[in-house]
Parts: structure tokens; sequence; C-alpha cells
């Protein structure tokens, strides 16, 4: 639990939250400024700050959980399709420093739109491919 965190109080129940899904390890609630209705959160209980910082096993679980999760969103708000998205560090535009995945019904036409696509210079692709590449 970390005392300025706003998740861990959610998980705390010291501030109430829409839950959707809860197991030992895991929260999930609905967001409280949706890009859809019915965009959820899911969360370890555990405070980590990112998706890096958060133990393997735990990792696993939160995917099962997006999994599952996104299934029940398509199905039971009749969704066209489903976006994941989860960011890691303030540049990111991670605004509450507790990892968190976020799952958004999207509906044909909702006029959510993704990032801006950049390109490569002649040869950077490769060189990037291999800096990356090294640390795996
Ligand atoms: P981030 O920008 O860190 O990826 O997303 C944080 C999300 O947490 C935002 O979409 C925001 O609406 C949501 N959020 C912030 N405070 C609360 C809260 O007190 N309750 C709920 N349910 N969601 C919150
Ligand atoms: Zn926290």
């Amino acid at each position: 639990m970390s005392e300025d965190c706003i998740f861990c109080k959610i998980i705390a129940g010291k501030i109430p939250s829409a839950k959707v899904y809860e197991s030992e390890k895991i929260l999930a609630f609905l967001d409280i400024g949706p890009v859809n209705k019915g965009h959820t959160l899911v969360v370890p209980k555990t405070h980590y700050e990112t998706v890096m910082d958060t133990p393997d096993r735990e990792l696993v679980e939160l995917a099962l959980a997006v999994k599952n999760i996104s299934a029940a969103l398509h199905t039971a708000l009749k969704a066209d399709g489903i976006s994941v998205s989860q960011s890691n560090h303030r540049a990111a535009g991670q605004l509450v420093p507790h990892v968190h995945f976020h799952l958004i019904p999207r509906y044909k036409g909702d006029g959510f739109h993704h990032w801006p696509q950049g390109k490569y210079a002649e040869g950077e692709m490769e060189r990037v491919r291999q800096d990356v590449a090294k640390f795996l």
C-alpha cells in the first residue's frame, strides 16, 4: 500500500469504486472518466508503479483478467471491439503511478483515435532493432 496512491485507497476500500471483478491479487473497476461506458481499469492489489516493476506471476494473472474482462465487456455491452491500453511513467501519459490496464469498449465511428504514425530514416529501423534486441 502506498499512502498517497488513489488506487491503493480504492483497493483498501477507503474510496468507493464500481467493482466488476476481484480475486486475491487483482481488482477491476470502472474508470471514473470513461472513454466509452464500461471503460474498466485492471490493477494488481499490491502497489507496483509500472509493468516493468510487476512480478511475473502477478503479470500473468493481470493478463488473464484482461482477457476475461475484455470478453465480458464485448458481450455485455455489445461492443464492436475492445482497446487495451497501458502506460508507464509520466512521459507515456501515466497519471496514476500504480500499474493498470485500460479496457475500453469500442464502437464503429466512436471517434477515439490511435496515435499518429511516424517514419524511420534509411537504416534507422535496423539500428533501433539492434539497440533493443541486445537487452533481451
Ligand atoms: P492513466 O492516465 O494513469 O493511464 O489513467 C488513470 C485513470 O484513472 C484515468 O482514466 C482516470 O479517469 C482514472 N481515475 C483516476 N482517479 C480515479 C478514481 O478515483 N476512481 C476511478 N474509478 N477512476 C479514477
Ligand atoms: Zn497504489
